[in-house]
């Protein structure tokens, strides 16, 4: 089937850190689902020097409904599409792929008591997106949401945390996970290995378990691989349409 392309054009392009920006834009979208990415198209020239066009999907994290559009990436050293997205100005164009496409949904969670939200860098948009709809608030009793970073910097999305923080005190919980430097509030190191040593569920009071929780995991291989193990030593599986399990997962490279 034929990719159906759809003008978007920048509103900002706004530097969150020195490689993290989020591009705000308008385009016709239609309708999708919190947690759907959609792939991004722009021009740029190939190693031979002729003008190209290279697309990667990005994750919206704008709710359904809510325009403008919104996408948080960092620039990649030499990738084609995340140093052509940091390159837009305001009134630029670009292109996007509709629909938006992609199983990483609320919709495809089981009911359960707690869901977990675990994410490196970019990987929290989609998450970001989630919580902004009312179905994450009313189908879970809690929700905790882990980011995790090298530097405290980069947790470039904190006043809308705070703001879920501040909405749900009771419902929602924020863990901050910063690996490379000491930073008040967050715990140090990897996700895996806070799991693997309980700081995780020490700090949420909560616990990671195939009776009552869920876990969706967005961000790197490294992340997810790991991720995955511990919880399969927890007897928590991949979750399938066919074949119910606690753990979900978007692979972002
Ligand atoms: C479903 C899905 C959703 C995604 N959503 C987002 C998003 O919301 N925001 C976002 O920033 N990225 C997102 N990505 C990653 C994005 O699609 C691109 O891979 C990334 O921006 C690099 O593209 P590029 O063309 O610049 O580099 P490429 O030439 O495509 O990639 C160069 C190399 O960089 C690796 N790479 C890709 N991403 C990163 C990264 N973040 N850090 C370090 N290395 C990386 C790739 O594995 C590859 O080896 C998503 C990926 C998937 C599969």
């Amino acid at each position: 089937m034929a990719t159906n392309w759809v003008p978007a054009s920048v509103i900002e392009n706004r530097p969150l850190t020195d490689r993290h920006f989020a591009l705000i834009f308008d385009a016709e979208l239609m309708p999708f689902k919190a947690g759907q990415f959609a792939r991004l198209q722009i021009e740029a020239m190939d190693d031979d020097g002729e003008l190209k066009k290279f697309a990667n999907p990005y994750s919206l994290i704008n709710a359904p409904g809510e325009m403008p559009a919104e996408v948080y990436f960092n620039i990649v050293p030499g990738g084609k599409v995340s140093n052509g997205l940091a390159a837009l100005e305001p009134g630029d164009t670009f292109e996007i792929a509709q629909p938006c496409v992609g199983f990483f949904v609320l919709s495809q969670v089981p009911d359960v008591k707690t869901l977990w939200m675990m994410s490196t860098g970019t990987g929290v948009g989609p998450f970001l997106s989630m919580l902004k709809t009312d179905e994450a608030w009313e189908r879970f009793e809690k929700i905790v949401l882990v980011h995790a970073v090298p530097y405290a910097k980069e947790f470039c999305y904190s006043d809308l945390i705070n703001r879920f923080v501040e909405e749900h005190p009771e419902q929602f919980q924020f863990i901050p996970v910063v690996s490379r430097e000491e930073h008040d509030g967050a715990l140090k190191g990897r996700i895996p290995a806070l799991i693997e040593n309980g700081e995780i569920e020490e700090r949420a009071g909560l616990s990671i378990n195939k009776y009552d929780s869920h876990v969706m995991l967005c961000g790197n291989s490294g992340m997810l691989k790991d991720t995955k193990a511990i919880l399969k030593e927890r007897g928590m599986e991949r979750h399938l349409n066919h074949k119910p399990g606690h753990v979900s997962a978007e692979q972002y490279w």
